[in-house]
C-alpha cells in the first residue's frame, strides 16, 4: 500500500509557527544579562544588532515557560513571608538599571527583604530555570563557577542598586527541585565588567574573536557563527554602519546626517548605510572615501559598497559567491535602482526596481497601475 504523505498542516505546527513568529527585535541596550559573556564580540555584535534574533518556536515557548515560571517563584517567596518587590513602586514598571551613558542597562526580577539567609537584608532577587544537567552542575559548583555569567549579571544589578546581597533561585524544569544561593557583592567583579561594558561601547569595530578555530566549542553553537567563522554579511541597520556612534543618554548619533537617530529609524537604517568592514567576513578592505568602501574577496573580485554601488542591504541578502557578480553589475547598470532584494545558494539572485521606459512599453498590461515599476529580473544559472 502506498504510505500516506505526511500531513503539511497540524495543530501542533500551527501552535509553533505562532511562536516562531513572535521573535522580539534586538534589544535597544548593552544588556546586564550579557555583559558577563565569555566573548567580547558576542557582546559587542548583540549590541550592535548584527543580526536579529531568530529562535525557533518551540525556544521562544520555553522561555514564556521561565517567564511564567518566575510569578510562581516570586508567590512562592512572597508566601515564606519574603517581602518582595518585582515593579518600581514610583513607575509600577519592571524595575531597571542603567549606565555608561545610559548604553548599558537591565531589568531586575525583584528586590525582596525577609529572606531565610539574612531576614534584615535587601537583597536583588535573579531567578533561573534549568535543565536536569545545568541544575545538577549548579547544585555542585555554586552559581559563580556553574553560571558565571548570572553571577556577573546579580553584581551588576546590586553595583548599580548599591545593594550587598542577592539571592539566585533555581528551579529544575525536570523535577521542581529548588536551589538557592545567597550571594555577596563583589566589588572587583562589578568593577571589571564596567570597564569592559565601556571598553565596547566605544569600540568602532568588532573585538577579536574568541577564537580562530571554528570548530571551537563556544563558536559552534553561537549566533554569530556564520558572521565570525563563515560568509555572511551582518544586517543593515544604524548600528552595523560606519556613520553612526553612541552618545550620551542611550542615544545614537548619525555622522552622515548629522541627526540624532530614534530607536525605530536605527532599525530601519537608509541607503547611505556603510558598513563597518569587519562585518563583511568574505573581503577585505583596499580603498574608501567617506560614502563608499571598495572590497576585495579571496577569489580576487572587487566591489564597492555604499550609494550608486552595492548597497548594504543588497549585501545582507546576497550570498557571498553573488557578490560582484558582472551579470549583476550589469543589471543594476541597465536598470538604475535595481537592488539584489534576496539570493540563495547555487540558485538565483532575484533583483527588484524601477523598469526603465523601454520595459514598460513591453510590459504584459502597460496600464497596469504603479506597481509595473516593480520589476523581477531573476538571473538564473549563477551557480555557487
Ligand atoms: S562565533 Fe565565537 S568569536 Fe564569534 S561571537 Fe560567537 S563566540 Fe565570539
Ligand atoms: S547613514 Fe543611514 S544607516 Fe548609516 S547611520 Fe546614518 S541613517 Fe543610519
Amino acid at each position: 500500500m502506498t504510505a500516506l504523505p505526511e500531513p503539511s498542516k497540524s495543530t501542533a505546527k500551527a501552535i509553533m509557527q505562532l511562536w516562531g513568529s513572535r521573535n522580539e527585535p534586538n534589544r535597544p541596550h548593552m544588556g546586564c544579562s550579557i555583559i558577563g559573556h565569555a566573548c567580547d564580540r558576542y557582546i559587542w555584535l548583540t549590541w550592535r544588532w548584527a543580526k536579529s534574533p531568530d529562535f525557533e518556536g518551540r525556544l521562544l515557548r520555553l522561555f514564556d515557560t521561565g517567564k511564567r515560571e518566575e510569578e510562581r517563584l516570586n508567590q512562592d517567596l512572597k508566601d515564606i513571608g519574603v517581602e518582595l518587590y518585582t515593579v518600581d513602586q514610583d513607575t509600577g514598571k519592571q524595575i531597571t538599571v542603567s549606565a555608561c551613558g545610559g548604553h548599558l542597562a537591565g531589568s531586575v526580577d525583584g528586590i525582596g527583604k525577609g529572606f531565610p539567609e539574612a531576614p534584615k537584608s535587601w537583597a536583588v532577587v535573579e531567578q533561573k530555570t534549568h535543565s536536569a544537567k545545568s541544575f545538577a552542575d549548579l547544585q555542585k559548583k555554586g552559581v559563580r563557577e556553574s553560571k558565571p555569567q548570572h553571577f556577573v549579571q546579580m553584581q551588576m544589578y546590586m553595583g548599580l542598586l548599591q545593594l550587598e546581597r542577592a539571592l539566585y533561585l533555581a528551579k529544575n524544569k525536570d523535577n521542581e527541585e529548588i536551589y538557592s544561593e545567597w550571594v555577596h557583592f563583589d566589588q572587583d567583579t562589578f568593577t571589571k565588567h564596567m570597564i569592559r561594558a565601556d571598553r565596547l561601547i566605544v569600540a568602532t569595530e568588532p573585538p577579536e574573536k574568541l577564537s580562530n578555530d571554528p570548530a571551537w566549542y563556544e563558536c559552534k553553537w553561537c549566533d554569530f557563527y556564520e558572521l565570525c567563522h563563515g560568509q555572511r554579511a551582518a544586517e543593515a541597520n544604524c548600528r552595523t554602519c560606519c556613520h553612526a556612534s553612541p552618545v550620551a543618554k542611550g542615544a545614537w548619533h548619525c555622522d552622515s546626517i548629522n541627526i540624532d537617530l530614534k530607536e525605530k529609524d536605527q532599525r530601519k537604517g537608509c541607503d547611505g548605510h556603510l558598513y563597518i568592514p569587519p562585518l563583511i567576513p568574505y573581503a577585505k578592505p583596499i580603498d574608501g572615501s567617506t560614502n563608499s568602501v571598495t572590497y576585495q574577496k579571496t577569489d580576487g573580485t572587487t566591489f564597492t559598497n555604499g550609494p550608486g554601488h552595492w548597497l548594504s542591504s543588497e549585501l545582507a541578502v546576497t550570498v557571498h559567491t553573488m557578490v560582484g557578480d558582472k551579470v549583476i553589475d550589469e543589471i543594476k547598470e541597465a536598470f538604475p535602482g535595481a537592488k539584489v532584494v534576496a539570493s540563495e545558494f547555487g540558485g538565483f539572485a532575484d533583483l527588484e526596481g524601477d523598469f526603465d521606459e523601454e520595459l514598460k512599453k513591453d510590459a504584459p498590461d502597460p496600464k497596469k497601475e504603479k506597481a509595473t515599476a516593480q520589476n523581477k529580473a531573476f538571473i538564473k544559472g549563477m551557480r555557487k
